[in-house]
């Protein structure tokens, strides 16, 4: 509920201008590694020293222009270059819709296909984000395609609040592929997605385990202290290989815990989103969490 409701006000206009405002200084900054590529890499440099790998995210979406979507594509090719001279340890996740997909989904399939053909080139990896239920089928469709030109060179997300992902995944995972399981960060419609957090946390693990036990890599992406530990507790259980799965967390959340992990012996990663269209995901990391709001708004009273 409150999600929805915090989700919904950063589509207000008054709100998105005090946000936009004062939403850096005040907060923003804490899950955004730069305004620059440089910026970025120099955070990566610091999370690899501590035993964990990185993920670049270019941060923009819902673009409507193809030239914004061109320019994008072009951003994606220079961060792979950028990631193959620098030594960081690193792939880059990508969103969609900064590619053209609220556009027209050839436009999108095509700036997706020329990164993950430049991606496999450089022997790396893109991981495609999954955004709000309308851009669903369109995505896994797109991922399914380049899965078949670079099997190595591409993995999708799944969200576990979504009805339709159990049977999304028995079905991409013939043959078995790369996915990130997430819990799911957008506004959804009852009739999609489940309206109560235990059913999604449940589902969540669900997920976890049915694509570890049809084979796919498996990147776990979440901050839930009581699903990891379930996790780990299923798969030391099961003897599933380290070599097989991931543990995944967003930049400024719990790094304590995901270096435990990492010294714990586990693949670990952070997604570094980076840029100067960071709106959207603030509003979408206040929305998981109500002291962040608060946080946010005490900051915004006393400035
Ligand atoms: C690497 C990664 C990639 C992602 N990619 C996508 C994607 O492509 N599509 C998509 O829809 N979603 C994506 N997400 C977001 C995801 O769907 C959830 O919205 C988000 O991870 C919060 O859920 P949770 O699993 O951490 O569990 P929750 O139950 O929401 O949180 C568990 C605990 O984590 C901490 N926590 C969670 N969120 C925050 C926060 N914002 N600030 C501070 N503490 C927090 C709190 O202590 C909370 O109690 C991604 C998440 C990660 C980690």
């Amino acid at each position: 509920m409150f999600r929805e409701v915090v989700l919904g006000l950063g589509n207000n206009a008054a709100v998105s201008g005090v946000l936009k405002q004062y939403g850096m200084r005040l907060g923003a900054s804490r899950f955004v590694a730069g305004q620059t590529l440089a910026e970025a890499l120099a955070v990566s440099r610091d999370l690899n020293r501590r035993g964990i790998k990185v993920t670049l995210d270019h941060l923009g979406e819902s673009v409507t222009e193809p030239a914004a979507a061109a320019a994008a594509r072009d951003s994606y090719l220079e961060m792979l270059q950028a990631l193959h001279g620098s030594g960081v340890e690193g792939n880059v996740s990508l969103k969609p819709t900064m590619l053209g997909l609220a556009l027209d989904a050839q436009l999108a399939r095509s700036n997706i296909g020329q990164v993950v053909d430049r991606a496999a080139d450089l022997n790396n990896f893109v991981r495609i984000d999954m955004e709000d239920s309308p851009y669903t089928t369109a995505t896994l469709d797109i991922f399914r395609e380049l899965w078949e030109r670079h099997p190595g060179a591409v993995g999708v997300v799944l969200q576990a609040y979504l009805y339709r992902t159990r049977d999304d995944l028995a079905a991409l995972s013939i043959p078995p592929k790369n996915f990130r399981i997430v819990k799911g960060a957008y506004r959804e419609p009852p009739d999609r997605a489940f309206p109560a957090k235990p059913d999604v946390d449940e589902n969540c693990f669900g997920l976890v385990e049915q694509s570890l036990q049809a084979g796919n890599y498996t990147a776990v992406a979440t901050h839930d202290e009581s699903l990891i530990e379930r996790v780990v507790n299923w798969v030391e259980r099961q003897g599933t290989a380290r070599t097989r799965f991931e543990f995944q967390m967003l930049y400024g959340i719990k790094l304590p815990l995901l270096e435990q992990l990492a010294r714990n012996g586990y693949t670990t990663r952070v997604y570094v989103p980076f840029g100067q269209d960071w709106y959207a995901y603030f509003v979408r990391r206040l929305a998981e969490r109500p002291a962040n709001l608060l946080f946010f708004a005490r900051a915004l009273l006393t400035r």
